[in-house]
């Protein structure tokens, strides 16, 4: 594995207060930076004070969206020790990114140390409050001096590193979803599967439409049919019908989220199956109308567990839970952050200590 240099930051900046934070606002004093070359591999693999990149301005992440990313978090825990959860898979799922993008894959190993070495340099910056967090987003993209349209032969790998405020500042609150007509955000064979900044690309104007319409977010259909539930913007989705948890499977246009995979984890080792199979909008129109839609919710770093309160599908207004939080999300809701924050045992081996705060 190769060495990771470290330069200090010779003006490191004042840190705000942990009631100020909001998301991806502030950075901290350092990130880390790799470069890929054809014929020589990742190398130069280094910390270096937090500031602007060089690129040149033919690069094909600019002009043709080659780039991939990670959003991954460490947390403060109630023992005053900084951890991880679950790096390893964020990495594996990069490197399934990169084979899709035609992106050279990295190290998976090497790019744990990176985050570990990097929390720990700017370990200052891991905001303490409750509910709060150090998002952590590497991310690739491709730089070469060419516009032809083709895989590059040079690489940034970077790591930036952001406090973050409560996803919930009063509390855990079910959110108003928008199942999605219209546009689609991936089909089968293609990237929907990989996070890589195309996708976002393609969701935003389904999302501004929603919000004007007073939705959160967007609930996005398969991109064929129209008809099967996929996923969230930036999270996957369960439902609990008539007692039994299910979620859509991964067909290869889902994101395979690892809230999601551990979610079901979990479940499943509280006794709780989970089916993974295709669901219709028309199915869980019909369990709200039979009133047994009785729980929905959306899993991903940023929010964790994430109720569902209302799906409105064209004129069908679904609502779920009678604005409560439902018994399976709070569970796993309470499960997960505590894990993350060290309250409950971690007898899953999930997290990665970096060091105390
Ligand atoms: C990142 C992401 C998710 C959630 O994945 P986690 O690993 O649980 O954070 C879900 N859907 C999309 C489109 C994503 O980009």
């Amino acid at each position: 594995m190769q060495e990771i240099s470290v330069t200090k930051n010779p003006n490191p900046k004042a840190r705000p207060t942990d009631a100020k934070l909001g998301f991806g606002k502030i950075f901290t004093d350092h990130m880390f930076v790799m470069n890929y070359t054809t014929g020589q591999g990742w190398h130069d693999a280094r910390i270096v004070p937090y500031g602007p990149i060089s690129l040149s301005p033919a690069s094909s992440c600019l002009h043709y969206g080659q780039t991939v990313f990670e959003g991954m978090k460490a947390y403060y825990g109630v023992d005053g020790t900084i951890r991880l959860f679950r790096p390893d898979e964020n990495f594996k799922r990069l490197n399934s990114s990169n084979q899709r993008l035609a992106i050279p894959p990295v190290d998976e190993e090497l790019c744990v140390e990176a985050v570990k070495k990097l929390v720990e340099i700017d370990k200052d910056w891991v905001p303490r409050w409750e509910g709060t967090s150090l998002y952590i987003r590497p991310f690739i993209v491709a730089n070469d001096d060419f516009l032809g349209v083709k895989a590059a032969d040079e690489y940034y790998f970077i790591i930036i590193i952001s406090p973050s405020g409560a996803y919930y500042e009063s509390g855990l609150a079910p959110v108003r979803i928008y199942v999605e007509n219209q546009y689609v955000r991936a089909v089968r064979g293609g990237t929907g599967a990989a996070k890589t900044g195309g996708n976002y690309a393609a969701s935003l104007l389904a999302q501004v439409e929603a919000h004007e319409q007073g939705y959160s977010q967007v609930l996005w259909l398969d991109g064929v049919e129209r008809k099967y539930i996929e996923e969230v913007g930036a999270m996957n989705v369960f439902f609990v019908v008539d007692g039994q948890v299910i979620t859509p499977a991964l067909t290869g246009s889902i994101l395979p989220g690892i809230t999601r995979k551990s979610s079901i984890e979990l479940l499943q080792a509280w006794g709780i199956p989970v089916k993974e199979r295709r669901i219709t909008a028309q199915e869980l129109a019909e369990a709200s109308d039979a009133g047994k839609l009785e729980e929905a919710f959306g899993t991903g770093t940023a929010a964790v567990v994430s109720p569902i309160g209302e799906l409105k599908w064209g004129d069908k207004v679904m609502n779920i839970g009678g604005g409560k939080i439902g018994l399976i999300t709070q569970r796993l809701y309470d499960a997960m952050t505590g894990i993350q924050y060290g309250r409950i045992p971690d007898e899953h081996h999930w997290t990665v200590e970096v060091c105390k705060g």
